[in-house]
């Protein structure tokens, strides 16, 4: 394959800008000789998923041009063991790299001079030390920007910056920024990391205005930083000042090669009254989204939090949370706090019921309850498909596709168990359920289709 791989490379070259044809192409080894599949390689995992994610489409195309036979292409990246046997250098030195933010030779631990201890220096970098790359859960919702983050803090700097991290409230950007932040600080004490939110930017920036002392403010967050971590950026919005003296500080560490990571609860493009100058600025780099957590990576959430608490619940239970709190990973956290600390002082053991009990106040909020047949009912509306031919046993993908869209979002909405719902959807079994819950989540990250109309439906239905 590795032959008509490079003529598929050269039609790929016309077609893309150099850097970009340099960084995500080049490096692509073609892999098996199966004539029937093109499997590509990339570097690592964080290139695998941005090349499936942004030129997937672009490869198969051309793949498609020059094959007379169906050629399904995939993409996986080399296991980090392989990698270090790749003897030639590594691709990414190869980069028209900028210049390299940070003294210091590359990946060797800097010996610091510092006195102070890890905790203190995640402390006075204003980073919160429980909120690491450990402590989060990784699923499919979140595995583009978690992987955009690993790449942030392996080569700070070089690869992408800004890092640009959107999603809705409470799913964790705030937990991946400091992620970032701790990790680089475990692996170089010498590194200049500031977090702060960006309302907390502004108020320093009045604070010393007032004082007539601009210069510190500048010399601290323009010069003597290698990572500028600023969350909450859809702060900025309307706040012309704040807008003007943000727009320096991100010039003059742009320009310097410092890694600088942001975060907002939605896209650049929806952040209204924001300068174009700083908009176009955040699409430079890479735009990463987290969306909301699946059932699965809810309920490893739950066991994670409450391993962290040291709080052992049973499976029933953790379940019951990760089925009745589902729009927002804080709120799980706090009904899994309310739970521990009501556990705190009863006797009573930790059931199910006593789960009801303590969150009955969260649920009724939560779930104000969508029926499965609603939710066919708004899916075939959306798709023109009839009712019965939704429950019945057609094959045709225009009515299998949004078939298997609505089991997806029973299973989220409702939390029905699959053989209630396999009952639901025309007496099928519950396996042929999961397949297709299983299959429009994977669906989701791949395929930007499914993908909008999954998330178009899930807000009529709420
Ligand atoms: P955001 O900044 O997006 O509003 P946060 O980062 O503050 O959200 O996350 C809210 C809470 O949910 C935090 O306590 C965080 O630790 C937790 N959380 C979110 N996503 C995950 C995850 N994938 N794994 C573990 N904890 C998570
Ligand atoms: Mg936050």
């Amino acid at each position: 394959m590795s032959a008509s791989w490079n003529n598929v490379l050269n039609a790929i070259e016309e077609k893309v800008p150099a850097p970009t044809f340099n960084r995500w192409f080049k490096t692509l080894t073609p892999v098996s000789s199966a004539s029937d599949v093109l499997k590509l390689e990339a570097q690592d995992e964080f290139d695998a998923l941005f090349v499936e994610r942004n030129f997937a489409q672009l490869i198969q195309l051309h793949v498609n041009r020059i094959s007379t036979a169906p050629v399904s292409v995939t993409i996986s990246y080399r296991s980090p063991a392989a990698n270090a046997n790749v003897t030639t250098p590594e691709p990414i030195a190869a980069e028209p790299a900028s210049e390299p933010a940070f003294s210091g030779s590359g990946d060797m631990p800097v010996q610091t001079e510092s006195h102070q201890s890890l905790e203190e220096r995640i402390a006075k970098a204003g980073l919160r030390a429980r909120y690491t790359f450990e402590n989060f859960v990784a699923g499919p919702s979140n595995e583009f920007a978690l992987a955009a983050s690993r790449a942030a803090f392996q080569k700070p700097g070089q690869i992408y910056s800004p890092l640009f991290l959107c999603g809705e409230v409470g799913l964790g950007k705030t937990h991946l920024l400091n992620a970032i932040g701790i990790a680089l600080l475990e692996t170089n004490a010498d590194k200049r990391i500031r977090y702060m939110t960006c309302e907390a930017f502004m108020n320093e920036m009045v604070q010393h205005i007032q004082d007539r002392n601009m210069a510190a403010f500048r010399q601290g967050l323009r010069h003597d930083l290698d990572v500028l971590l600023i969350d909450d950026v859809q702060f900025l919005s309307g706040k012309d000042g704040t807008q003007q003296e943000f727009f320096h500080t991100f010039n003059s560490l742009h320009q310097m090669g410092a890694q600088i990571v942001l975060t907002s609860d939605r896209y650049p493009h929806q952040i209204p009254d924001l300068d174009e100058r700083l908009r176009s600025r955040f699409q430079w780099g890479l735009i990463a989204d987290i969306r909301p957590p699946s059932a699965d990576t809810r309920l490893a959430i739950v066991r994670q939090k409450a391993h962290e608490l040291d709080f052992s619940i049973p499976e029933d239970v953790a379940e019951f949370l990760a089925t009745n709190v589902q729009t927002n990973i804080r709120e799980l956290e706090g009904a899994l706090l309310r739970l521990h600390a009501y556990q705190g002082f009863s006797d009573r053991p930790v059931t199910l019921e006593l789960a009801r009990d303590v969150l009955r106040q969260f649920l009724r909020a939560e779930s104000r309850s969508v029926s499965v047949e609603k939710i066919q009912k708004t899916v075939c509306t959306y798709f023109n498909v009839r009712l019965a031919d939704l429950r019945g046993k057609t094959r045709k993908r225009d009515v299998s596709h949004p078939r298997q869209i609505a089991m997806y979002l029973a299973k989220e909405i409702t939390g029905e168990s699959y053989p209630q719902l396999g009952k639901a959807f025309g007496g099928r079994d519950h396996t042929t359920v999961l397949a297709g819950y299983r299959r429009i989540e994977s669906m989701i990250s791949e395929d930007m289709t499914t993908r909008a109309a999954v998330e178009n439906l899930a807000r009529q239905l709420s």
